[in-house]
């Protein structure tokens, strides 16, 4: 297997970034930290707008008060893990054991869109000020990187479209601010920003990856040669490129993808992966054997084509996120396989199997319920502690009398679904090619993405 070398770890090529969500929200998130032994040192992706309390949010914890008093992010998440185990947030029959956080690779990406709403908004909606309060918050969020030795993180970019939230369609003040802005323009802007700090400060620690976008491959193109460019003027290379803007087929241009018959495989299960191998690819051929990482992009269904078109590492909330759909009425009927409309905590079927062979049919997301008492569990950590199915689906069903015995069940299913992400990295990295592994393990999944990497 390939590494990355970072200062004092490891990053083996692929890998699957897990993120960690604390501070963005409560339950299933704070659980995700107690657990975390369960994914070991798969690494992880952190929001630095969840994690700093001098902006705003509804999920603020006090936890974070102190952050910049810490070490190491890994310091920070250890002293986090204690805190919330003491507070009771862990299940009486779960016999935590000794973790050190130290061991993970972790990734800081901004969350800059949100801390551009409140900048806007702290300056009362006056772009002059906003222009000269962006230079400070981007050198801010590069310092708050290095003193807590991120190994990797993300330039401070604004993304490409944003999605409207709540109440935001309606702010009136803030969408006329918005339209003021060209995010081209401005990305270019914050990209020189980083450019001259990474020459003003040499013995920096993380490695920060260039954050890359275009609406369309031309422009995806014309952006990353921008980005070479720029390292060439300012005698400065970045230490790898963050794909940005591409982890949802419906909100890019589909010049991204239309040019694919999908009539021989399946629209459904496939299009979603068109669109960052592309980009991977494009970048991947234009900047040579450097990291790139596709932002949002480690959906299962991705991770073959991002890796043999270029991608060294991705990440996704959705394997642990599947797992939020668990309501009340859900826990009742857990043990009733007919299929219900009550909205169920969702586990991973697919994947590879315990004796390292890869399911023959699609690998999915189905209802608890739905999963076959009978079937065998895969063999990671969570699947050891659970033992069974029929254990998982009985810690989940006792949640009107034990919360945390359901909060447990859910980790199990949330970081079950992790680990097969990083299971299918591993397997992957011994095959040379698409078609390599494809014939390995020839399935309608693989001869579906052997199909598209053919006719990218
Ligand atoms: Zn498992």
């Amino acid at each position: 297997m390939n590494y990355l070398e970072l200062n004092n770890k490891r990053l083996p090529i692929p890998s699957f970034f897990q993120v960690y969500n604390f501070g963005g929200g409560n339950g299933d998130k704070d659980r995700e930290i107690v657990y975390a032994e369960l994914t070991g040192d798969t690494p992880a992706l952190v929001n630095y707008h969840y994690i700093n309390n001098k902006f705003p949010h509804l999920f603020r914890s006090s936890l974070f008060n102190n952050v910049s008093s810490y070490n190491s992010v890994g310091d920070l998440y250890n002293f986090i893990r204690t805190r919330l185990i003491e507070k009771g947030e862990i299940y009486s029959g779960y016999k935590s054991s000794e973790f050190d956080f130290n061991t993970k690779v972790f990734l800081l990406d901004s969350g800059a869109f949100n801390i551009i709403k409140f900048l806007a908004y702290d300056v009362g909606y006056d772009i002059l000020k906003f222009n000269e309060r962006i230079v400070e918050e981007v050198i801010s969020y590069y310092d708050f990187a290095n003193s807590l030795k991120f190994d990797m993180v993300v330039c401070f970019d604004m993304g490409g479209k944003y999605t409207e939230k709540d109440g935001e369609k309606s702010n009136e003040m803030l969408n006329k601010f918005l339209s003021q802005i060209d995010s081209e323009e401005f990305n270019n802007r914050l990209l020189k920003i980083t450019a001259k700090y990474l020459k003003e400060h040499p013995d920096y620690y993380p490695k920060i990856l260039a954050a890359v976008h275009g609406e369309t491959p031309a422009k995806y193109k014309e952006n990353t040669r921008h980005i070479l460019e720029l390292e060439e003027q300012y005698g400065v290379q970045f230490g790898g490129f963050a794909l940005g803007g591409i982890a949802s087929y419906k909100q890019v241009d589909s010049s991204w993808y239309d040019d694919i018959d999908f009539s021989k495989i399946g629209k459904r299960d496939f299009i979603a992966t068109v669109t960052p191998a592309r980009a991977c690819k494009i970048v991947r051929e234009l900047v040579g054997n450097r990291p790139i990482h596709a932002l949002g992009c480690g959906g299962y269904n991705n991770i073959p084509l991002n890796y043999y078109c270029g991608a060294t590492s991705f990440d996704t909330a959705s394997p642990v996120r599947r797992v939020g759909d668990g309501n009340l009425a859900s826990t009742k009927i857990v043990f009733d396989p007919t299929p219900s409309r009550e909205s169920f905590s969702k586990y991973f079927i697919g994947g590879i199997n315990s004796d390292g062979t890869l399911y023959s049919g699609f690998p999915k997301y189905i209802k608890l319920n739905e999963v076959p008492d009978k079937m065998n569990l895969c063999g990671c950590p969570a699947c050891k502690k659970a033992e069974n199915v029929y254990n998982i689906k009985k810690l989940y069903s006792m949640k009107e009398n034990d919360t945390e015995a359901n909060y447990y069940s859910r980790q199990l299913i949330g970081l079950h679904a992790v680990y097969q992400h990083r299971k299918l990295c591993e397997l992957i990295s011994r095959y040379n090619s698409m078609n390599d592994f494809s014939s390995e393990y020839e399935n309608k999944f693989t001869l579906g993405l052997k199909y598209i990497y053919n006719n990218l």
